[in-house]
């Protein structure tokens, strides 16, 4: 069996025109707030495009840059200033931040309504809850692929390696809310192999190439390989190359996650303009 690859470029691209269809239509002034703290090359590059989606969306990226040695004070300051900017609908700040930050004082301190990239403790509740508000927009783009392609998720069984807050646990429970039947594994789990090759959708978020091999994958398994692995081969997954050959369904890296992570932080974006102008707050009856 040879797997087919899950085409995340396509999908994200007719995401991202889908939501500068409805901005048009929505008719007013939509607004992303980006904060990039440091000099990190790939946060760049990350910022970059996230900016570019928006423009083509007809969404304003409205972008902040710091430098490395900016004072946890001064982000949050920022952060204040921007959750009181009508002009604002969402803030995304870009991690990892600079070690004399402390990532979650500033994810807090956003206010939910805004965070598009779905970490705030609030909306991580909403989504413990199985009703999402601003679900973060890689697991939400996990799962719009396995949609697209109608992997069978009620039932399912699926393991998801991996159990961070912007990963694992989150895509853990779109899955569950989904009917599937979970298992979160990550560095201490017993026999790794045996569980992955139990799934019938496995999720990989480890962050180290070649974490699935082969043998780890039942034959005909979707496999999502959410990995960003910078090598001297250029960028890979976690998930080994051979695995294409018993795989029955595949995203690939790049052009797999990556892609749909942008287009749906476009979708929170949108949505949260939309709430905004609802008057919808925190908490939500
Ligand atoms: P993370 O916070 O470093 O979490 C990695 C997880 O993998 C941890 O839960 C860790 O377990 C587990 N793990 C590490 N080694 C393992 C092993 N040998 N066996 C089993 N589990 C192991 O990473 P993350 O933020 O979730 O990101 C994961 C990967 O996805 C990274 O490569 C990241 O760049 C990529 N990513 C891609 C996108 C995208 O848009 N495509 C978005 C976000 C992240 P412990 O908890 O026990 O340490």
């Amino acid at each position: 069996m040879v797997a087919t690859l899950m085409d995340g470029t396509a999908l994200g691209k007719r995401v991202r025109e889908d939501v500068a269809g409805e901005v048009a239509e929505f008719g007013r002034h939509v607004g992303l707030a980006t904060v990039l703290v440091g000099d990190n090359d790939a946060s760049a590059r990350y910022v970059r495009s996230k900016q570019r989606a928006c423009e083509e969306a007809g969404i304003e990226p409205i972008h902040h840059e710091l430098p490395e040695s900016t004072t946890e004070e001064e982000l949050l300051d920022l952060v204040g200033r921007l959750n009181d900017d009508p002009q604002v609908n969402g803030i995304l700040v870009q991690l990892p931040l600079p070690d004399q930050i402390d990532e979650d004082r500033v994810i807090e301190a956003i206010d939910p309504m805004k965070d598009v990239d779905g970490f705030h403790p609030v909306n991580a509740g909403y989504l413990l809850q199985g009703r999402p508000i601003l679900p973060p927009a890689t697991p939400a783009g996990i799962m719009r692929i396995l949609e697209e392609y109608e992997v069978p998720l009620k039932g399912a069984r699926a393991v998801v390696v991996g159990r961070s807050n912007i990963v694992g646990k989150p895509v853990s429970l779109l899955l569950l809310a989904e009917h599937a039947t979970v298992t979160i594994c990550h560095s201490r789990t017993q026999d790794l192999a045996g569980v992955c090759r139990e799934a019938d959708v496995l999720v990989a978020a480890v962050g180290k190439a070649n974490a699935i091999t082969k043998d780890m994958v039942k034959p005909g398994a979707t496999v999502v390989d959410v990995g960003i692995n910078r090598g001297e081969n250029g960028l890979v997954g976690d998930v080994a190359e051979v695995v294409r050959e018993v795989a029955g369904l595949l995203t690939p890296v790049p052009g797999g996650v990556g892609p749909m992570t942008i287009a749906m932080l476009l979708v929170n974006t949108l949505r949260a303009a939309r709430y905004q102008a609802e008057g919808l707050a925190f908490p939500v009856a």
